[in-house]
């Protein structure tokens, strides 16, 4: 039960205590307790066993207890207490006053807080001094109060305010070479309290000798002039080894009376992150998202330097190796995005592991994964600069032929099938080459220089590297000029076509036609086909050029039906290039065309080259669907590229024309004659007929016929022949009048 409240009334020291216990510093006069009770801070004196003497009328309201209850006669309000800073309730044995006399010594501002029934708590800074007589013993102690709450709590709010910035803060004693700083600053760098000491000499050799040198730079300004901030980005060595990156600010905020720098405090702002985000972000930008490689950016860089330093350093020579994939628009047509883009992963690991592996030993330690070096320290950087565009950086190559070994090498492993998902895939490389020997002095040059030789490979046939010459580029500028030419060459009727007649070996006269495509160039005359269809078929105007073609030879034989009856062809040959094949209206086309004619299917025949065929799963597809109009097929100029007679059955075939090289050497070579021998029986065997291409003497044409191949062509009975022409040779063969 709590006591009554008893009236609140003064109370008068006990005399015999003040006799007693009177402190030697109490001068005569008034008595104490009344010039203690005029003062403006709270005092409180006890006795040597801590029992209340008196408090004064501040302490009083400091502690806001009635006289009674400081006097500890009346116990406090309910929800009054002492407590400690951290809020823990103080038990009285802990109280500044027993403390100091516990102890036997003074003690200077003990913090404690006073919760207040109100629920809000007042600050007091507790000052004791112990009260001794004559001989030194100790009498009582006298506690002077003092109410710090706004300085506690403006101290508690800059805590609370460095704490949620993250910040670390520390004081250097110069002069001792003392160091002092938060938890916060020894938890960002990885330490606890006591795992790392606080001289200067020790944080000093956690420093990165980098970051010492920038600090002592930084501080030397700073103590030279103090406006001038002392900021410094540091990395410090964290426990595990790794760096932790830092921003350290700090000002002198005190000297010696002689002007000597004596304190320096600061700030710590752990940059780690953001340091790892930057460097990640700089990595991102300069790296391929899909292949991880170096990307556009990082190469242009990277080649950059090289072209610098081989400008400075005579002896070093470097090779930008260009390569694009020659099948790679077609997988990503035909199987999707996600297979496009999983070739170019697997293309790039090729990369990464034919380069690693290939010529020596990794050497690591360079800015992009993707280098490597060689043990005769060539150093390698492969990169994607977009598409299926990659870039080979060679450094440190001794000549060109060790660029070009580099090169044949890649082309070999980059030219092994590729499984995507469950399909194979194959892809060649086409490379152009750039050596230091050849190239310019910056690095936009020496890639379109690269850039040209690889168009160059592609335009030799593909799979090949070629290394670059000057001419490349007025070749490259005659191509660009005849694509504009052939455009404007389509609308205004400057392409035509002739007629070349296929004769009867065995029986007599001719069977048929091959249509060939022409084109009257208003300044540079008749223009091969050789020359401007690759053109056609890079730019896309193949699809326009062929179809012209189809539509004119089918109605120039129907056309000839009407005008010569039985005399007429009895079919006729058109060519058909790569990229129309890979068009997939083709049989659609065909079919309108013929529609258009009237012609009847089986008097048209469509001629492509083997190595397409054999190859591509699309152009075999687009074969079965016009074999299925009841359109022949055959297969043009065998015997050049990869020939094989066993691909012969895997296409829907009806002739097979042997090329013209063969027939050349048909005479003079044992090689070439049982070649197209062979191919004439294994052709009859599938029941496909034969023509021999480029016949110009009797005796290669008595050869072709002795090797029982079925038909033949070439200038031994006419070239190509515009329309009107053909007609006037019909007539004459008719008569009798060409070579038999
Ligand atoms: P090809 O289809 O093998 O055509 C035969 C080529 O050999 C023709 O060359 C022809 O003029 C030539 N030739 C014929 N007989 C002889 C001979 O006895 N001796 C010699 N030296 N040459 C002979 P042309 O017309 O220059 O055509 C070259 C190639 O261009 C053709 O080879 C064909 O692959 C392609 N081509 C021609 N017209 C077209 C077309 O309309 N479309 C497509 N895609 N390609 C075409
Ligand atoms: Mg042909
Ligand atoms: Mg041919």
């Amino acid at each position: 039960m709590r006591p009554a409240r008893r009236p609140v009334q003064p109370v008068p020291p006990p005399r015999r205590r003040l006799r007693r216990g009177r402190p030697p510093c109490v001068p005569a006069g008034p008595s104490p307790a009344v010039l203690l009770d005029a003062l403006p801070h709270g005092v409180v004196l006890r006795d040597a066993r801590g029992r209340m003497v008196h408090g004064n009328p501040a302490a009083s309201a400091l502690l806001q207890l009635a006289p009674a209850q400081l006097m500890e006669q009346a116990p406090p309000d309910p929800g009054w207490q002492i407590m400690h800073a951290d809020g823990r309730p103080m038990a009285p044995a802990e109280r500044p006053s027993e403390r100091a006399l516990a102890l036997g010594q003074d003690l200077a501002d003990a913090l404690m807080g006073v919760g207040l029934p109100d629920g809000r708590t007042r600050w007091l800074a507790a000052s004791v001094a112990l009260l001794r007589n004559a001989v030194g013993d100790v009498t009582g102690s006298l506690a002077c109060l003092a109410d710090v709450t706004t300085q506690h709590r403006q101290l508690a709010l800059l805590e609370h305010t460095i704490d949620a910035a993250g910040l670390g803060t520390w004081e250097w004693d110069m002069r001792a070479g003392a160091m002092v700083c938060n938890d916060r600053l020894l938890h960002a760098l990885g330490y606890r309290r006591g795992e790392v000491g606080l001289t200067q000499r020790e944080w000093r050799a956690l420093v990165h000798p980098d970051s010492r040198r920038a600090w002592g730079r930084a501080l030397h300004i700073h103590l030279q002039d103090p406006r001038q901030p002392c900021r410094v980005e540091l990395r410090v060595r964290r426990p595990d080894g790794t760096w932790a990156d830092v921003v350290s600010c700090g000002v002198l905020i005190e000297r010696t009376p002689d002007g000597q720098p004596l304190r320096m405090a600061g700030i710590h702002i752990d940059m780690t992150e953001q340091v790892q985000m930057q460097a990640m972000l700089r990595h991102a930008a300069r790296t391929d998202g899909l292949t991880q490689l170096p990307n556009r950016a990082a190469v242009f860089d990277q080649v950059q330097q090289a072209v610098e330093r081989a400008a400075r350093q005579p002896g070093f020579g470097y090779a930008v190796l260009f390569m694009d994939f020659d099948r790679f628009k077609q997988t990503n047509d035909t199987l999707g995005h996600a297979a496009g883009d999983e070739l170019l992963c697997q293309i790039a690991q090729r990369l990464r592991s034919a380069l690693r592996h290939g010529d020596g030993v990794s050497r690591g330690n360079f800015a992009f994964d993707d280098e490597q070096a060689d043990a005769d320290g060539v150093q390698h950087t492969a990169g994607r600069i977009g598409g299926d565009e990659f870039v080979v950086l060679l450094e440190g190559i001794p000549d060109r032929e060790a660029a070009c070994a580099v090169a044949r090498r890649l082309l070999a492993v980059l030219a092994a099938p590729y499984t995507i998902g469950s399909s194979i895939v194959h892809s060649t490389a086409s490379i152009g080459i750039v050596t230091s020997e050849e190239a310019a002095n910056d690095a936009h040059t020496v890639m379109r220089d690269a850039d040209t030789a690889m168009y160059e490979a592609k335009r030799a046939g593909r799979a090949r590297y070629v290394v670059f010459h000057p001419s490349m580029h007025e070749k490259l500028a005659r191509s660009v000029a005849t694509e504009a030419d052939l455009r404007l060459a389509l609308q205004r009727d400057e392409l035509f076509v002739v007629y070349q007649p296929v004769v009867d070996l065995q029986g007599s006269g001719p069977c048929g036609v091959e249509a060939l495509v022409r084109w009257r160039h208003p300044v540079r005359g008749l223009v091969s086909p050789l020359d401007f269809i690759p053109v056609a078929e890079e730019s896309g105007l193949i699809a326009a050029l062929g179809a012209f073609v189809l539509r004119s030879a089918c109605g120039q034989l129907a056309e000839w039906r009407r005008r010569l009856g039985g005399l007429a062809p009895a079919s006729v040959a058109v060519n058909l290039s790569a990229v129309q094949l890979r068009l997939p209206g083709l049989a659609a086309d065909v079919q309108a065309i013929l529609a258009d004619s009237g012609l009847a299917p089986a008097a048209l025949q469509l001629e492509v080259t083997e190595s397409l065929a054999a190859q591509d799963e699309t152009a075999r597809e687009r074969l079965r669907e016009i074999k299925a109009l009841g359109v022949r097929i055959a297969l043009d100029d065998f015997g050049t590229g990869y020939s094989s007679l066993a691909c012969l059955h895997q296409l829907p075939l009806d002739t097979v024309k042997i090329d013209r090289s063969f027939v050349s050497h048909a005479e003079a070579s044992d090689y070439h004659r049982v070649l197209i021998e062979a191919t004439i029986r294994v052709a009859r065997t599938l029941g496909m007929d034969t023509v021999a291409e480029g016949i110009e003497t009797p005796s290669q044409a008595a050869l072709l016929r002795r090797l029982d191949c079925g038909r033949g062509q070439g200038y031994l009975w006419s070239p190509p022949l515009a329309s009107d022409a053909l007609e006037r040779w019909l007539l004459a063969s008719k008569a009798g009048r060409v070579a038999a």
